[in-house]
């Protein structure tokens, strides 16, 4: 007997309590359940096929069920399905830290030699910033302070919650977080035009009242994805990289949303030249298959860990969780790395948003349309809010028309995966451009 729909959202409102959820109005909203998934698409129970838009959760590189990744998990788990990873170790976790070593960004800035796993984007964060206070005590003086970016998102978790600055997800928790300083980020339009400029001003003058005491400055390099997407220009972190220099804090550049691709290069850092002392990254790193994240490090981090002859205490980096490195999840950040290197997913997802642009143009002159902001396949179409929600109703009239996009407020969200071909990018942009003319 199948069993319908309506029949599992009933029993998942029984048993479940989903993220970011607000559990009174779900049902309302008419959630989807999703059984299968091929390329872009999901699939539900009832057999209907809606084009994932924004690649899950911002996470889908290659498209789902990709033949070269499920081959790699299956060949994974005839050989090794889990070994801790405090203290051992296993070949994909070595070949893994290898390829990302390799493919790290290069310029102004350290070398990053070193990777250390994590589970998830907010773990990522969490580990960077305990490396980054634990490298400044044990290279000087215990620094208590990071400068974050108004209007950031870092993740979920305490110490990622400290570094945000979206008060919606953040607020509640204020209490209970971490030392910060918030500065201006240069992509808030409400500062105007001059907003680069008086970013950097701000951030040198908080650098020369509390440089002393901080240990690290963490941005989203180029854009601010769960803000709404807000793009801004690569002047800003040069300016953040000679900052930090300058009074001896580390520069912490958050890839997790923009990273493997994302922004139409390996790394949004590329777009600046400049190379951070510590980069995470999460979300496409296993094509968006399996939790795992990552912190790459310079070696002057790294190093900063290592025992030495009349130390009062152990230098080790006591951090780690359970299923860090997982050997499955490696093989399949392998298995993406590699098709993304052999079939330059890089340059597709260059192409790919140069070509949403364009296809993007009249969606932006559209009456309902406040303002369209993007970098590469990172897309954020605002609306002006004409009703209740009025983001959330334009992604239910564009999912009306088989096309699954997520709001941000009143800010449309497009990331689809990075290989997405042109008749589905069609239909993902006119379907938008139909949704808007009806909402809005
Ligand atoms: N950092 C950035 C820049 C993000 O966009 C996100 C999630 O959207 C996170 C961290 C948190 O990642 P996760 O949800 O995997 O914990």
């Amino acid at each position: 007997m199948t069993v319908s729909s309506a029949d599992w959202i009933a029993r998942d409102n029984a048993a479940v309590w989903h993220p970011f959820t607000q559990h009174a109005t779900w049902i309302g909203d008419d959630p989807t359940v999703v059984e299968r998934a091929e390329g872009p698409w999901l699939i539900d129970t009832d057999g209907r096929r809606h084009l994932d838009g924004v690649s899950s959760l911002w996470t889908t590189t290659l498209g789902h069920c990709h033949p070269d990744i499920n081959a790699a998990i299956a060949a994974q788990l005839e050989t090794l399905d889990h070994s801790t990873f405090l203290g051992t170790t296993h070949i994909p976790g070595i070949e893994l830290s290898e390829a990302l070593i390799a493919l790290a960004p290069k310029g102004t800035g350290p070398d990053l030699t070193k990777v250390f796993y994590a589970g998830d984007g907010s773990s990522a964060v969490e580990a960077a910033l305990k490396i980054a206070y634990q490298y400044s005590s044990q290279t000087g003086r215990a620094r208590p302070t990071f400068v974050r970016l108004e209007h950031a998102y870092h993740g979920d978790t305490l110490g990622a919650v400290a570094v945000g600055g979206h008060d919606l997800f953040h607020a509640t928790y204020r209490p209970l977080l971490l030392q910060t300083v918030g500065v201006p980020s240069p992509g808030d339009r409400s500062l105007g035009p001059d907003r680069l400029r008086i970013a950097i001003d701000a951030l040198e003058a908080t650098m020369r009242e509390h440089g002393d005491q901080t240990c690290a400055i963490i941005v989203e390099p180029m854009m601010q994805g769960a803000a709404g997407m807000f793009d801004y220009d690569a002047e800003y972190l040069r300016a953040a990289r000679r900052l930090a220099d300058k009074y001896g804090a580390l520069l912490i550049f958050d890839e997790v949303a923009t990273g493997f691709g994302r922004t139409g290069k390996m790394w949004a850092a590329e777009h600046a030249g400049v190379v951070p002392d510590l980069l995470t990254c999460g979300k496409g790193i296993t094509g968006g298959y399996l939790p795992l994240s990552a912190v790459l490090a310079a070696e002057h981090v790294y190093e900063a860990f290592l025992a030495r002859p009349g130390d009062s205490g152990p230098r080790t980096f006591f951090h780690g969780h359970t299923y860090t490195a997982n050997p499955l999840c490696c093989a399949a950040a392998l298995a993406n790395l590699r098709v993304m290197g052999e079939q330059d997913v890089i340059g597709q997802a260059r192409r790919l948003g140069e070509r949403l642009a364009k296809l993007l143009e009249p969606v932006g002159a559209m009456p309902g349309v406040t303002e369209i902001r993007r970098l590469g396949t990172m897309i954020g179409v605002e609306v002006a809010p004409s009703r209740d929600r009025t983001g959330f109703a334009v992604c239910q009239a564009a999912r009306e028309r088989g096309v699954w996009l997520r709001p941000l407020g009143d800010t449309v969200i497009l990331m689809p995966p990075l290989t997405l071909a042109e008749p589905e990018t069609d239909l993902l942009v006119n379907a938008l451009a139909e949704a808007v003319a009806e909402v809005c």
